[in-house]
This record gives structure tokens, C-alpha cells and sequence, in this order.
């Protein structure tokens, strides 16, 4: 595999981890191994490519890649962050309980919610920004804790060490969703946790041209049974897709410094801006867990939440349809700008109720800032933002 040491630092591995050039023509970039079947020269003969849901060359080089971004010792990609999440939780039995966080990506709850739970799975949410509410949603049947950190749209942290340290004493595996804050700034393995979930559509590819996901882990039994579901369930990426991730991952490091800097002069003005009435970005001094963020992450990354006038539809639904540079638009983590409403967009699944209660008003914007220049950024929000 590729010649990148053990201990070089994240962007080397960024940009040469899980490749080497092809040892056939020296193409300094994978080819797209663009085949489903591969020649064998004699019965039982062959080069270890037998089919290519079990071995591609190009996905190989992505799950090398990512592997090594998040330092574990094993990738595993699929056809979309769903379809990887789907995998982990195949790995349970009907009867297993899953101790989840209350403001988890919606897919993430309608996967587990509207598909799980009909085979047998058992699932408590539960706000996991206090770790001793986690632990008391332990039962004996509890197999799995799902994290997200931070979470969307309202930018709560869980501290990842803490948890995964009451989970241990138990057995329970900890996964992570790690999609916001990419490896580049947290790498859940490294502080406990036994397995990282990407959804590898946002910043990894960081262009918005494929879908995908991945799962990484460095425990050898998850693995085996990871390796396992990925061929047995099939739902694998095609090397096109692979291809444009990995040409993603190379500048992932630039990227991320990029939306992290922009970010935090954008945070900066809504917070001052008398126009907003609240602001969610792990960043900002006055976030409840920004001594948290420093801790487990070494940026605060490029999402932004915030509610504009009095948090009513009317007044976000002015400020969302006035932005210019901004593309209203769900997804997040491309090199652009996207302004999302999440209420009636990625959100829309959840109940009034439970959104007002979590402080997640009807008018509440999310912001998932590009690497544009930051005036011209600056400049359109304040516009976007007069008489609200
Ligand atoms: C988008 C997203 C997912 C789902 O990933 P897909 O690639 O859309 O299937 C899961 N978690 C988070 C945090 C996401 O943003």
C-alpha cells in the first residue's frame, strides 16, 4: 500500500493515504477500475479480484484513505451515508437496544425508527450532551450508542471520551458520526470511541457531486463483520463515485481550514447583529460547550445556526429568500455556500412540538459556509439580514 508513515501529519495523509501510483502504467492519480469481473488465469487462479461488489481497486484506495484520516485500521465504503449507518446496525440481533441522541440526523432516526424497530431492534433517544443521561438509558439488552457531535441544526456537543468510557465498562460499542467535523478536526478513535460513521457526500468529497458513506474502525471483530455485511448486503459505492471522493479527500485540509476561518467571522457578526436573536456555533465563547469543542476537536468547523428576528416562519422565510451568494439548498459541506431552513427542509419529519422544546424555532436558519471570499460572504448575510 502507499508509502505515507505511520506518523505524518493529516494533510500528507490527505493526499497520499491509501494510494500509490498504478503499478502497471505509474498514472499518479487511481484509475477508475470501472469493471464488475476480473480474468482469471487458471481454476482457483487469480490476482484476489474476483468480483467487484467483494474488491475494487478504486474503493480500496478510498477506504485506505479514510482509514487513515481517522487513524483506524480498517475502511469500509458504501453508496451512501445511510447505507453505511444500515451496515453497523445489521450487525445487531433482534432484542439489542441502541441508545441514540435525541437531535440525530433525520435519515440516521427514520432508518432506525421506520425500518429497524419493525425487525426487533430497540431504540431510547436521549439527550447526549449529558453522558449521565446516556448511561442511565442503559438497559442489558443495550449493544450500541450512537453519537452525533455536533449535532443538526442546533450545534450540541457530546463528549465522546466521557461516554465512550461509561459505555466500556459495560461492552457497549460507541459509534460516532463524525460527517461535520470530518477527521480534520476530531477523530472519535483517537478519544474512545469504536467506530466512525461519514456521511462521505459532504465535506470529504467537499463538492457536492456524489453520494455516499463510510464506516472506520480498528476493532478486528466489528471489522470481520463489517467486511462481511459489505458484500453480503452489497450496497457498495460504484469507482466513479470512489474516484471523486478520493480527488475530494486531497484537499480536504485546505478546505476545512477554510470554512473553519470563514465560519467564525460569519458566527462573529450574527452574534453582534441586532437583527438575531440567537446563534449556534460550537466557536463562539458563549456556546454552553465551547470549552468542550476545544477539548475533543481542533476547529469548530463550517456549520452555522441561527434565528433571525423573532424566531417566527415570517422572519426566517424573509432573511432564507433575500440571500444572493448563498444557494438555498439541503446538504452541507461543498466548497459553496448553502442556506438551508431546515423546519420545512431537513427537518421537516420533526414534530413542532419537539423542535420548539429543543429551542429549535420555526424560522431558526442553517448556514453550511463555503471557502468563498469571507467579504463577499460577510456582505451578503448583512444584506440578507436588514429589516427582518
Ligand atoms: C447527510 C448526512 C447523513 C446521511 O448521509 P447520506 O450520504 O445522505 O446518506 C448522515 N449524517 C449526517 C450528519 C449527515 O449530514
Amino acid at each position: 500500500m502507499s508509502q505515507v508513515p505511520a506518523k505524518a501529519g493529516i494533510s500528507t495523509k490527505a493526499v497520499h493515504a491509501g494510494q500509490e501510483p498504478d503499478p502497471k502504467t505509474g498514472a499518479v492519480m487511481t484509475p477508475i477500475y470501472q469493471t464488475s469481473t476480473y480474468a482469471q488465469e487458471s481454476l482457483g487462479h487469480h490476482k484476489g479480484y474476483e468480483y467487484a461488489r467483494t474488491h475494487n481497486a478504486t474503493r480500496a484506495a478510498l477506504e485506505g484513505n479514510l482509514a487513515a484520516l481517522e487513524g483506524g485500521a480498517h475502511g469500509f465504503c458504501f453508496g451512501s451515508g445511510l447505507a453505511a449507518t444500515n451496515a453497523l446496525i445489521q450487525t445487531l440481533s433482534a432484542g439489542d437496544h441502541v441508545v441514540c441522541g435525541n437531535n440525530t440526523y433525520g435519515g440516521t432516526y427514520r432508518l432506525f425508527e421506520k425500518v429497524w424497530k419493525r425487525h426487533g431492534l430497540q431504540f431510547t433517544f436521549v439527550d447526549c450532551s449529558d453522558a449521565a443521561a446516556v448511561e442511565a438509558a442503559f438497559t442489558s439488552a443495550t449493544k450500541l450508542i450512537w453519537l452525533e457531535t455536533p449535532t443538526n441544526p442546533l450545534m450540541q456537543l457530546a463528549d465522546i471520551r466521557d461516554v465512550s468510557a461509561r459505555a466500556h465498562q459495560r461492552g457497549i460499542k460507541v459509534a460516532v458520526d463524525n460527517t461535520f467535523m470530518t477527521p480534520y478536526f476530531q477523530r472519535p478513535l483517537e478519544l474512545g470511541a469504536d467506530l466512525v460513521m461519514h456521511s462521505v457526500t459532504k465535506y470529504l468529497n467537499g463538492h457536492s457531486d456524489m453520494i455516499g458513506g463510510a464506516l472506520i474502525t480498528s476493532d478486528e471483530a466489528l471489522a470481520t463483520q463489517l467486511r462481511f455485511l459489505q458484500n453480503a448486503a452489497g450496497a457498495v459505492p460504484g469507482p466513479m463515485d470512489c474516484f471523486l471522493c478520493l480527488r475530494g479527500t486531497k484537499t480536504l485540509a485546505v478546505r476545512m481550514k477554510q470554512h473553519d476561518a470563514n465560519a467564525r467571522e460569519l458566527a462573529a457578526l450574527l452574534e453582534k447583529h441586532p437583527r438575531v436573536s440567537k446563534v449556534f456555533y460550537p466557536g463562539l465563547a458563549s456556546h454552553p460547550q465551547h470549552e468542550l469543542a476545544k477539548r475533543q476537536a481542533s476547529g469548530f468547523g463550517g456549520m452555522i445556526s441561527f434565528i433571525p428576528g423573532d424566531g417566527s416562519l415570517a422572519a426566517g422565510e424573509k432573511v432564507f429568500n433575500r440571500f444572493q451568494l448563498f444557494t438555498r439548498a439541503e446538504s452541507l459541506g461543498g466548497v459553496e455556500s448553502l442556506v438551508c431552513h431546515p423546519a420545512s427542509m431537513t427537518h421537516a419529519s420533526v414534530p413542532r412540538e419537539s423542535r420548539l422544546a429543543m429551542g429549535f424555532a420555526d424560522g431558526l436558519l442553517r448556514l453550511s459556509v463555503g471557502i468563498e471570499d469571507v467579504a463577499d460572504l460577510l456582505a451578503d448575510l448583512d444584506q440578507a439580514l436588514q429589516d427582518v
